[in-house]
C-alpha cells in the first residue's frame, strides 16, 4: 500500500442499513455530495434491522435542521408524535410519579439557581409538586403542545421537544435523502473482509454475490455483531453489567385506545422496567428486564398483560450486553450504533449517541492514513458521551426507595462509580449540580431525577434566605400560575398533530 498520508479520503463505505447507517450515510452525503467522495451504503434484507428505537431527544432536531430536513415531512413521513419528556412510574417507591422534561424548571426569582427556592419552601413542607413549576411537564400532563415561542420573556421559551417515531420509517425516509444527495445502496450480506498487511486496516469487503467493495474509511453500523469493528479488527468491548444488569427486552406494538399525550413513559416492574412509546398510529411497548432477576416467560406475561390496546404483532425478544467498544474507532473504521455499544433505552439515548458518533466524525474527518489523534479524540469524546450516559442511567436504579425485589435491593446497594457518586453528594449535601460542557443531560435533567426519586438536599444556596418568606412564597405563586395559565391557553397535542406534521403528506400531494 502506497503512502496514504496527506491523501484525502476518496471512498466511504457504510456497512448496515438501520437507523444508524441512514443516518451517517444522510449526514455523510449531506457533506460530500457532489464531490469526488463517494458514499456507499452496504445492507443485507436478509439479516434486517433490530428494527426498534422510536423515542428520541431533542437533540435530533438538530441533526436534522443540519442536513435541510423539513421536520413537518420527517413527522408525516415516521408517524411521529411530540415528546416533551419521560414519565417515570414507581422509581422511587411504589406509586411514585414524576417527568423528566426537555426544559428548565422556574425562571429567575433571586440570585440563586431556582430549585433552591423550591428546596427551602419544600423544607417547610409547603411547596407544590417540583414538576408544576416547568412548562412542559405540566402541558405534557394536561397532553398539550404548542411550539417554543421565540420570546425569551415567555414561558414558552424555555423549553425543548423531541419526536416519537417509526425507527424504520426514519430509516427509509434517510435512504431517499443520502440517495437523492449521491449516496449509493448495495444489497448485499458481507462474507469477508480483507484488511491491509502493513497498516491492519480494512481494505475492502467482499459481498456473498462475490462482489467486492473496497473503501478509505469504513463505518461499521452493522448492528450488536460489530462485524467490522469487532469481528474484523477485535477492538474488545468494555461490560458494564455490574453497573446496569438488564440484558434482555420484549418489544410488542399496541392498538391506541385513548388520546396520546406527548411523552414517553417507563414504569419501573420487578426486574427492570417497561416502556410506553406513543406514535400516531400504534403505540410501542416494551419490557426491559435482567433474566437474573425474573425469567423470559415472566416478563412476557408483564408485558402482554398490561397492553393498553390490542397486540399488533408478535412479541419480539431482543439480547444485549451494556457497554461499548473499547475504541469506538479503531484503524480506518469507525462504528457508530449498536456496533459500537448499547445502554439500555431508559432515557433514549441510542440515538443520539449515534448522532455524537455522526457530528464528531465529521468535526475530525480524517485524511486516508486516519491520524492517531483524530482517533484518539474522538475515542475521548465518545468515551465521555458513554460515560455520561451511563452515569445517568444508574441514577435512575440507585435513587431508589424500593425494597420489594432483588433487583432494587442490589441496586440501592451497589458500588456507585466516582462520577456518579460525586453527583449524588454534591447535590445531596448542596443541593447543587455540577455542570459539564461536554455529553449529554443539563442539570434540570439530574434535577428532576434526584428530586421525583426523593433526594432531598440536606442544604439550600445561603442567598435564597435574602428572601422573605412571604415573597418567596408569592414568587413561587407567580411562576406556578403563569405555567398553568401558559398551558391552559396551549393547544391539544392531536390538534398540533394534526395542523403540523400529520398534515404535511396531504399537502405535498395536492
Ligand atoms: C430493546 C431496545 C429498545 C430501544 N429503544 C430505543 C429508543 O427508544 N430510542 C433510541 O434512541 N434507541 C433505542 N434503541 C436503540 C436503537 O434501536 C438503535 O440504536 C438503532 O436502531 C440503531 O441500530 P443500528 O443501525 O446500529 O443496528 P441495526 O438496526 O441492527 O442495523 C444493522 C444493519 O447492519 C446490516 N448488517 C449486519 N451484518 C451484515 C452483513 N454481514 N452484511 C450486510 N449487512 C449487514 C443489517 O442488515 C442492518 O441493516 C433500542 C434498542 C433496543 C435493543
Amino acid at each position: 500500500m502506497s503512502d496514504p498520508v496527506g491523501r484525502p479520503v476518496r471512498d466511504i463505505v457504510i456497512i448496515g442499513g438501520g437507523t444508524a447507517g441512514w443516518m451517517a450515510a444522510a449526514a455523510l452525503a449531506h457533506r460530500f455530495g457532489g464531490t469526488e467522495t463517494s458514499i456507499t451504503l452496504v445492507e443485507s434484507a436478509e439479516i434486517g434491522i433490530v428494527g426498534v428505537g422510536e423515542a428520541t431527544l431533542p437533540q435530533i432536531r438538530y441533526f436534522n435542521r443540519s442536513l435541510g430536513i423539513d421536520e413537518r415531512e420527517m413527522m408525516a413521513r415516521t408517524s411521529a408524535t411530540i415528546k416533551l419528556g419521560i414519565e417515570f412510574c414507581d422509581w422511587g417507591k411504589a406509586g411514585d410519579r414524576y417527568t423528566h422534561p426537555f426544559g428548565a424548571y422556574g425562571e429567575t426569582i433571586g440570585p440563586a439557581d431556582f430549585h433552591h427556592y423550591w428546596v427551602r419552601q419544600n423544607t417547610g413542607g409547603d411547596a407544590h409538586d417540583f414538576g408544576e413549576y416547568c412548562y412542559p411537564i405540566v402541558a405534557a400532563r394536561n397532553d398539550r403542545f404548542a411550539l417554543p415561542d421565540e420570546d425569551p420573556a415567555s414561558p414558552l421559551d424555555a423549553f425543548s421537544y423531541a419526536f416519537q417515531f417509526d425507527a424504520s420509517l426514519y430509516g427509509v425516509f434517510l435512504s431517499d435523502f443520502a440517495k437523492q444527495k449521491g449516496a449509493k445502496r448495495v444489497e448485499g450480506k458481507v462474507v469477508s473482509v480483507q484488511t491491509d498487511g502493513e497498516t491492519g486496516f480494512v481494505a475492502g469487503i467482499a459481498l456473498e454475490s462475490g462482489r467486492e467493495i473496497a473503501g478509505d474509511l469504513f463505518v461499521d453500523c452493522s448492528g450488536f455483531r460489530g462485524l467490522l469493528i469487532e469481528q474484523e479488527l477485535e477492538t474488545g468491548y468494555e461490560d458494564w453489567s455490574e453497573y446496569l444488569p438488564c440484558n434482555r427486552a420484549y418489544a410488542v406494538p399496541c392498538a391506541i385506545t385513548d388520546t396520546v399525550g406527548p411523552y414517553t413513559r417507563a414504569t419501573a416492574r420487578k426486574g427492570g422496567w417497561q416502556w410506553r412509546i406513543p406514535l400516531q398510529h400504534r403505540i410501542g411497548n416494551g419490557h426491559v428486564y435482567c433474566d437474573r432477576y425474573i425469567s423470559d416467560q415472566e416478563a412476557l406475561d408483564q408485558l402482554m398483560t398490561t397492553l393498553e390496546g390490542e397486540p399488533l404483532a408478535d412479541p419480539k425478544q431482543l439480547f444485549f450486553k451494556t457497554g461499548k467498544r473499547r475504541k469506538l474507532w479503531n484503524r480506518n473504521v469507525v462504528a457508530i450504533g449498536l456496533s459500537g455499544g448499547f445502554l439500555e433505552p431508559l432515557e433514549s439515548t441510542s440515538i443520539d449517541l449515534i448522532q455524537s458518533g455522526i457530528v464528531n466524525l465529521l468535526a475530525l474527518f480524517p485524511e486516508r492514513d486516519c491520524d492517531a489523534a483524530d482517533r484518539d479524540e474522538y475515542n475521548r469524546l465518545m468515551d465521555l458521551e458513554f460515560e455520561r450516559v451511563r452515569d445517568f442511567l444508574m441514577l435512575h436504579y440507585v435513587a431508589t426507595q424500593r425494597d420489594d425485589a432483588a433487583l432494587w435491593r442490589d441496586m440501592r446497594n451497589m458500588e456507585w462509580p466516582d462520577s456518579l457518586k460525586y453527583k449524588i453528594d454534591a447535590f445531596r449535601r448542596r443541593g447543587i449540580v455540577p455542570e459539564y460542557t461536554h455529553g449529554l443531560f443539563l442539570p434540570p435533567s439530574w434535577l428532576s431525577v434526584f428530586i421525583g426519586q426523593n433526594i432531598v438536599p440536606e442544604a439550600y444556596d445561603p442567598r435564597v434566605d435574602l428572601m422573605s418568606e412571604q415573597e418567596l412564597a408569592a414568587n413561587l405563586e407567580r411562576v406556578r400560575s403563569r405555567i398553568a395559565a401558559a398551558v391552559v391557553q396551549t393547544s391539544r397535542h392531536d390538534d398540533f398533530l394534526e395542523n403540523y406534521g400529520a398534515t404535511f403528506a396531504g399537502e405535498s400531494a395536492s
